[in-house]
């Protein structure tokens, strides 16, 4: 979902590097970018120099033939020829976790990541344990998505797979509070909930950096959205929740996040993604209470997104309309009701 950004953030690297190059943003702490399939066209990936001259990667790019190559020039210039050190995922989405497998077996090495990442991500790739695309198409049509576009979700097939062609077969486990050396100094796992089962962002006191994966961008709002394993969740609970923890970070903390540039002004973000998602559920509550009979979240969707939407981001908008709803249901704001098989909220 955009959010205006009327920005008390600071960008202090006004111009992300080209396909191929990095830029070191930090002693030791190598920006780059790779392409994406979609209408959000690039994601940031971080590698860091260790002591003995290799390098860590955080994230590693939606997995196909274009971001290989990418990868390939950096094998030759950015590394020098050394090998990786480990890659580390933040989540299990394919524009993070596409390449990992890849990576690791090319390298011999781990990949760190939690558990429920992992776990997510082997279940949505063989399409096992309500982690099918017919179970998102049965609980989208639940909330009254029309029938076209639930078709139109259904033929996309296993979109997972293109993007994370092959999944890692064994896990570095990480977990909340975990301390990973990388580069030399201690980060802290901070988990992150509500974007995905169990994201892990990476802070460093010493170097004053967060690397914020998808849960702090500077420009647009995370994704939060409801899935079949748990349709009665929280998830914008559970986001919000989360966003207390990265507040309590130093302020002159520099944010790395997946998508956008990275800035300072953690608490004034913080701030400005409560503030759109407390106005996202204020419009809501008055579209159903204006509306004075039960709404399902597919017919609330041009509430909260006014702009035409392609396929893909219609699928994330609808799971987006669930977690708000669901939030307001859960707060005790709306009434939900499963008769004849649509699922509805009333004021
Ligand atoms: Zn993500």
């Amino acid at each position: 979902m955009n959010a205006p950004s009327p920005s008390l953030l600071q960008y202090p690297f006004d111009t992300p590097p080209a396909p191929g190059r990095a830029l070191e943003i930090a002693p030791g702490l190598l920006w780059i970018r790779m392409p994406l399939p979609f209408a959000l066209d690039h994601i940031n990936l971080w590698l860091v120099r260790e002591p003995d001259g290799r390098h860590t990667a955080v994230d590693s790019g939606y997995g196909n033939d274009t971001t290989r190559a990418i990868w390939a020039e950096h094998f030759a210039t950015t590394m020098g020829g050394a090998p990786l050190a480990r890659v580390v995922a933040t989540h299990y989405h394919p524009d993070h976790l596409g390449n990992a497998a890849w990576l690791a077996r090319r390298f011999e090495v781990p990949v760190h990541m939690t558990l429920a990442e992992f776990l997510t991500a082997h279940a949505i790739r063989d399409q096992r344990a309500t982690h099918a695309l017919a179970d998102s198409c049965e609980l989208f049509a639940r909330h009254g998505l029309d029938r076209d576009h639930v078709a139109a979700l259904a033929e996309r097939g296993n979109a997972y797979a293109r993007g994370v062609p092959e999944v890692p077969r064994e896990l570095a486990r990480m977990i909340a509070g975990d301390m990973l050396a990388l580069g030399g100094s201690d980060w802290t796992v901070i988990p992150g909930f509500g974007h995905s089962p169990e994201h892990a962002s990476l802070a460093s006191r010493a170097a004053r950096v967060l690397i914020s994966g998808d849960m702090l961008l500077p420009r647009i709002s995370t994704n939060v959205a409801v899935w079949p394993a748990e349709p009665e969740g929280d998830p914008l609970g559970r986001f919000l929740l989360s966003l207390a923890t990265f507040e309590r970070l130093p302020e002159d903390t520099l944010v790395l996040p997946s998508h956008g540039l990275p800035f300072r002004g953690i608490a004034a973000r913080v701030a400005e993604l409560r503030a759109h998602h407390q106005a996202r559920l204020s419009e809501l509550e008055e579209a159903l209470a204006e509306a004075r009979r039960p709404m399902s979240a597919g017919e609330l969707v041009p509430v909260l997104f006014r702009r035409p939407l392609d396929l893909q981001q219609r699928f994330f908008a609808i799971g987006e309309a669930i977690a708000h709803l669901n939030h307001l249901w859960r707060a005790g704001r709306a009434a939900r009701s499963a008769a004849v098989g649509t699922i509805r909220f009333s004021a």
